[in-house]
């Protein structure tokens, strides 16, 4: 290939090597026999092949709308071709009564079916007769395309790059037993079979070998980093459960704690116990109870001591919004309220003297708790000992914040990173593969579920009602409005609307109503929440500052407006907010009267269940796991192949077995002369390294 090509190679599609090009897998396999009729097509096909005469074509329109357009005629009907770039280079390659083989996705336009941005190539019916041709067609560009790269002509670059390797280019790099266990063909077997498969059953042997060692290579790498972590970095060690913990379990906590919640706090009490830095994923789902777990696992570190100077540990609880810091701090001060432990909030609103006296306590060693928000973190808040640092909420932070709390002392303290809604499992695997993680399974006994309705925009003086029956019988409500961009007035006017509605039907003096939104200052939203935490207000009408966390135990209704606007995780974590009491709750999802097939879906979820867990996968099904916050930049889920949606299983089975190599071998030095070890070194060893250490 000349070196113009090959530039374009690497900027189109970063194929530099061979192996790059080995792994440039093709997007499906023509089998030229598999032809449609054009006749039988319709607007519920997806992708379609066929093949005809080409009866005509002409260049239309102009600049923007320039376009060429074919016709493609079988012995069923015709079908309209349609490309809107390349035009000049296509037009070369057409011949009007010449046969044409089409593949594309069915599309139509003002009413008519058509192909837009087809793949075609000469056809000739004697050639396709009988056998079944499985030629590979490759992902390529427009830019690739004009200059002859198509998804056919790849073929002819893997093929020619086949030919001069033979197996021992490719050595094995799957531990044999593996290989024998699971019946995974050859290395070179399935590179071979990925591009040029001998037949539809080999093609699927070779997808099945090549998935799984996308996903072992990446469980090897996280796990390496684990065991590394496990083994290098030094930790405190909280050796006994003293005092304050067993007087506080014994005497003031308000439960029994779930089966979870015991299993949790035994995980992380064998971490912290081990001399080694704890970094635990704990996630469950809305309402399960992770803060009692983070409390119970603070009282460990403060029973203990730095053995050089007795000096008791201090630990830090960070919260992601000032509601949610006050909101811990009053329970969590009130717990301990007869324990000999000193409890400091610190946010944003805490200014001068008060500020300046929680942060000398920190220095000093007197604040033994403290909670906040992100204002923990700053450099001037220096801490005697920090020994543990939890993160509720964990996807409001970023890693360079976590990353923060480890400077907080000579040896990092432990951490404890808690999530607001379940992570799927395949995505705990993979994304967050480099923690330890705990997970609470289970709810608090007598949690009744939610009741979830979805009710168009029509109906709202129906809700209304509906809402004012009962809060009448004394519940309170809460109606939350979104807010897509903080700063975004359209959002606001929304809201401010929204409440004045509010006060129109509930005109009666005897119905009180909060409103919290972030633009009000944190003393004024910590007062109108405050309001309704003592019932002193019946509705509370918010933005979603109430997302996280928030625990008014006798609201049991919450109205969504917009409902469609938002993401599933979301709904759900604010439909966490009812359903904390004894009392049957209701979330009502209010929409306007069109709602895209997403959105519907979106809705229905979240009116058949409440399990957190199903929720997750769901939207990690309808989002995929690019959109998911944190994942993208971790790298670890780039796959070429394989895919934590479809391939759980396999997602599975790889860090099952790759924790058991691990453990017999942490630092997978048996392995230096196999080809386990040879495979990290080379493979894209250094970017792999960098991204992620
Ligand atoms: P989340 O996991 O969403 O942060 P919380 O920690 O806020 O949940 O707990 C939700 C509610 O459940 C709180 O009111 C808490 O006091 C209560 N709770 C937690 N654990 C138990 C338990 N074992 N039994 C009864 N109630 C519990
Ligand atoms: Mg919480």
């Amino acid at each position: 290939m000349g070196p113009q090509k090959a530039d374009l190679l690497k900027k189109e599609l970063a194929l530099f090597t061979f192996k790059d090009l080995l792994e440039h897998y093709p997007l499906r396999h023509l089998d030229k026999t598999k032809v449609d009729k054009i006749k039988e097509l319709n607007y519920n096909t997806d992708y379609a092949q066929v093949a005809g005469k080409l009866t005509y074509f002409e260049v239309l329109g102009e600049r923007q709308s320039k376009r060429l357009v074919a016709y493609l005629k079988d012995d069923t009907g015709e079908i309209e071709l349609v490309w809107f770039q390349g035009i000049n280079w296509i037009q070369k390659t057409l011949e009007t009564g010449h046969l044409y083989l089409v593949f594309g996705k069915i599309g139509s336009f003002n009413g008519k079916l058509q192909i837009t941005h087809p793949e075609l190539e000469p056809y000739s019916a004697e050639k396709a007769g009988g056998k079944s041709f499985l030629d590979p067609i490759y992902p390529s560009t427009e830019k690739l395309k004009a200059r002859g790269l198509n998804g056919r002509a790849f073929a002819k670059l893997t093929y020619a790059l086949l030919q001069m390797l033979s197996a021992k280019d490719l050595p094995e790099n799957l531990p044999e037993p593996v290989i024998k266990q699971y019946r995974f063909i050859s290395r070179w077997e399935a590179v071979c079979h990925i591009h040029f498969p001998s037949s539809e059953e080999m093609y699927q042997h070779a997808v099945r070998r090549i998935k799984f060692e996308e996903l072992f290579f990446a469980q090897v790498r996280l796990g390496l980093r684990r065991s590394e972590r496990h083994r290098f970095s030094r930790g405190f060690s909280f050796e006994k459960v003293g005092e304050h913990f067993n007087s506080f379990y014994n005497n003031y906590l308000p439960f029994e704690l779930t089966n979870a919640q015991k299993r949790v706090l035994k995980e992380i009490r064998k971490d912290v116990g081990s001399g080694r830095q704890m970094n635990r994923l704990l996630q469950g789902d809305v309402g399960s109870g992770k803060t009692i777990v983070a409390l119970l696992s603070m009282l460990l570190a403060t029973d203990n001591r730095r053995p050089e100077d007795q000096q008791p540990f201090q630990t830090v609880l960070m919260a992601p919004t000032e509601i949610l810091a006050q909101q811990h701090f009053n329970s969590i001060e009130n717990l301990l309220k007869d324990l000999p432990v000193c409890v400091k909030l610190l946010t944003g609103s805490s200014k001068g003297k008060a500020r300046k006296e929680i942060v000398s306590g920190c220095e000093d060693g007197t604040v033994h708790i403290l909670i906040g928000t992100h204002a923990v973190i700053e450099e001037k808040v220096v801490f005697k000992n920090l020994g543990f640092a939890v993160v509720d909420e964990q996807h409001k932070f970023g890693v360079a914040q976590r990353a923060a709390l480890w400077k907080k002392n000579s040896i990092p303290p432990h951490v404890l990173v808690m999530t607001a809604t379940p992570i799927p499992r395949t995505l705990a695997l993979t994304a967050y593969g480099d923690l330890d993680y705990s997970v609470i399974d289970e709810l608090p006994p007598g949690r009744q579920p939610i009741n979830t309705i979805h009710r168009f925009e029509n109906k709202r003086p129906m809700v209304m009602d509906f809402l004012r029956e009962e809060i009448a019988k004394g519940r309170q409500a809460y109606i939350v409005y979104p807010l897509i961009e903080e700063s975004s007035k359209v959002d606001y006017e929304n809201l401010m609307k929204g409440y004045e509605e509010v006060k129109s039907f509930f005109p009666e003096p005897k119905y009180w109503i909060s409103m919290v939104h972030g633009r009000q200052p944190a003393e004024q939203k910590e007062t109108n929440m405050q309001r309704f935490v003592k019932n002193d207000t019946q509705i509370m009408v918010s933005t979603t500052v109430i997302e996280v966390g928030v625990n008014v135990p006798n609201a049991s209704l919450m109205v969504i407006e917009s409902a469609e606007k938002f993401g599933l995780s979301q709904l759900h974590q604010l439909r966490g907010r009812v359903g904390r009491g004894s009392e049957k709750s209701f979330c009502i999802l209010l929409t306007g009267s069109k709602v895209s097939k997403d959105a519907r879906e979106r809705l229905n979820i979240m009116c058949a269940t409440n399990d957190g867990f199903k929720i997750a996968e769901k939207d990690l099904e309808i989002r995929g796991p690019g959109d998911i916050e944190g994942t993208r930049q971790s790298g670890v889920l780039n796959f070429k192949l394989a895919s934590i949606i479809q391939d759980k299983t396999m997602v599975e089975v790889a860090k099952e077995i790759v924790t058991t190599i691990l453990e017999e071998d942490p630092d997978l030095n048996m392995a230096v002369n196999l080809p386990v070890k040879n495979h990290l070194q080379t493979h894209r060893a250094k970017t792999v390294w960098s991204k992620i250490s």
